[in-house]
């Protein structure tokens, strides 16, 4: 297979790309739902082009609890099917992303007063093994107080009452996108950031293309094109206004905030999952140099490119983290930076945001137009897999072709080519031994790149400075080049996930990144403005609240 890439430097071929071509699908939307379905058609033998407004995975696919979940909460609601598939679809993402998705130990504590009995949790954490399919070495361990409080010391002593001890998978959202969009384009499909679609263009009445903007220069096309998916996550209702087809099922948005202090000042032995006194559950994850909670679920009618953490949202969270464990007292002060996403969820009447089904659902327009929404990032597979059958069914009618059924439980993901998932201790040592790294820094560039590593670590050698300073360099060549970074908050939050886990580390590499991208992409000195001020609004934005 041809060297494919995702490199900024040929944006201007892309776009030439998406005006001269006509596709079998355009997928809208850069978000997990979207790169999942480019990958899954693409492998099966269409022609596919993905576009994204903004900057990949910027919606809801950066701003997730970052966990790959079996899917307990769903069990809670008798969602038995979902519990099933996100469980297994679980081991799959493990296994072809094995540097993206790392299994955790979580700590679900029983209080008095809390949600759930001893009883209960056993049961329920025995069902969810079953369902999900868990491996026997990752099955649930019953804890009694004394268990419990060993676990995790700081939990409130008095209210103990014991606890259950289960695997959830750690994930970066973000870098799943990237990973899934790089290995689509691996096989040959057409992907560009900061292209929006405006509307469609109708031959009898049928969508037969789509309305597009380039974003950074504001040229203005028409990408032709026999399917369309609206994968838009929060916007897919925008789309099906601008197709004629809002009708019926529609959006619900919550919104879901997350805070990250740093490690100290909440230093967890593992994650934990607890009762708030509103019936509602949260997670504190301890993740390398921070540890972060979250998270909160209420409606959202504002503004959808913008959803902000708000005073509100940081004194609940801190509420709840600061009655369960109370020696740490943690104030508002103490939050370093914070995330707010939109669930993208079906509406459904009378329900609280809690209560929504997270269940996907496909709605079809009469233009042909096909919608995806609601789902997880944890069943992005699956959702995929039922988008494409469909889209291949109707091809196949249509164009009198036929197409592969759906491979990708077996294409490893860029950064995966791992023979064993033991293997990437071993790359985490290697990369010590040549940077002589702390452990924690080494490991977070492993995480990030996978097996891909070797590669910028050798690009790196050659570079100018300290090994920090080269490495910089080296993943800004790999961002631009592979990555489609463009702006200094691509790098900086969604590639990097700097602004979430190591916002201390911005102020001094700041001036490389953007003088780097500036040289590089030759960006206009209103762009660089522009760019420069859209990363500052989201730096603010991180860590003071309104
Ligand atoms: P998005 O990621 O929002 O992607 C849609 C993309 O479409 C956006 O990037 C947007 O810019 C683009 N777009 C919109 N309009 C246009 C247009 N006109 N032209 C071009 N592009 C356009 N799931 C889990 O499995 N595990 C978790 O731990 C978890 N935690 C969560 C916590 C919170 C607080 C939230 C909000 C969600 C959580 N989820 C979790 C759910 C999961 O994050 C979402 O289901 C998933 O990220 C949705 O992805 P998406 O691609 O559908 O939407």
């Amino acid at each position: 297979m041809a060297q494919l890439q995702l490199s900024s430097l040929q944006r201007e071929q892309t776009l030439q790309t998406l005006q001269q071509q006509t596709f079998d699908l355009v997928v809208i939307g850069g978000g997990i739902t979207g790169a999942g379905i480019a990958l899954d058609a693409v492998a099966r033998g269409m022609s596919v082009a993905l576009i994204e407004k903004y900057d990949f995975a910027s919606g809801t696919s950066s701003r997730s609890t970052k966990l790959i979940h079996g899917g307990l909460r769903y069990l809670k609601q008798f969602e038995i099917k979902l519990v099933r598939e996100v469980g297994r679809e679980r081991d799959i993402i493990w296994r072809n992303a094995p540097h993206v998705v790392h299994p955790e130990n979580m700590l679900l504590p029983i209080i008095e007063k809390g949600s759930l009995g001893k009883s209960s949790t056993s049961v329920g954490l025995y069902v969810y093994d079953v369902l999900a399919g868990v491996k026997r070495s990752e099955r649930r361990v019953m804890l009694d107080k004394a268990q419990t409080l060993n676990q995790e010391p700081m939990l409130r002593k008095e209210i103990v009452l014991g606890g259950g001890l289960y695997k959830e998978y750690r994930t970066d959202d973000a870098r799943l996108t990237i990973e899934v969009l790089k290995t689509a384009r691996k096989h040959g499909a057409t992907i560009l950031n900061y292209v929006q679609a405006n509307g469609f263009v109708y031959d009898n009445k049928r969508a037969v293309g789509v309305l597009v903007e380039d974003t950074i220069n504001g040229g203005r096309f028409e990408i032709k094109t026999h399917k369309i998916v609206n994968a838009a996550g929060p916007w897919v209702d925008e789309l099906r206004k601008s197709d004629n087809s809002l009708k019926g099922k529609r959006l619900h948005l919550t919104k879901g905030v997350h805070i990250v202090v740093p490690y100290e000042r909440l230093p967890l032995k593992q994650a934990i999952y607890f009762d708030v006194a509103d019936g509602r559950m949260i997670f504190a994850i301890p993740r390398d140099k921070v540890t972060y909670i979250g998270t909160t679920d209420t409606n959202y009618q504002g503004d959808i490119d913008q959803p902000l953490t708000t005073k509100a949202d940081v004194d609940y969270l801190l509420k709840a983290i600061n009655d369960i464990v109370p020696g740490q007292k943690l104030l508002p002060a103490d939050v370093t930076s914070s995330w707010a996403g939109l669930r993208p969820l079906i509406h459904e009447d009378g329900k609280d945001p809690s209560e929504l089904s997270r269940k996907d659902e496909i709605f079809l327009s009469p233009s042909g137009v096909i919608s995806i929404a609601g789902g997880k990032l944890t069943g992005f597979r699956k959702m995929a897999e039922r988008t494409v059958d469909l889209v291949a069914e109707q091809l196949s009618t249509e164009k009198k072709k036929t197409y592969q059924t759906c491979t990708t439980d077996r294409i490893k993901l860029s950064g995966g080519d791992f023979d064993n998932p033991s293997d990437i201790a071993k790359l985490i040592a290697q990369v010590q031994a040549t940077t002589q790294f702390k452990e924690v820094d080494a490991r977070i560039l492993v995480e990030k790149y996978g097996s891909n590593t070797p590669a910028i670590l050798k690009a790196a050698v050659d570079k100018e400075g300290t090994w920090a300073e080269k490495l910089l360099m080296a993943e800004l060549d790999y961002a631009i080049n592979e990555e489609l970074v463009y702006t200094p908050a691509d790098f900086l939050v969604r590639r990097t996930g700097r602004l979430y886990f190591e916002r201390e580390s911005i102020d001094n590499i700041y001036p490389t990144v953007v003088n780097t991208l500036f040289e590089t992409l030759k960006y206009s000195q209103e762009q660089r403005e522009r760019f420069e001020a859209q990363f500052n609004q989201e730096y603010q934005q991180a860590f003071q609240f309104l």
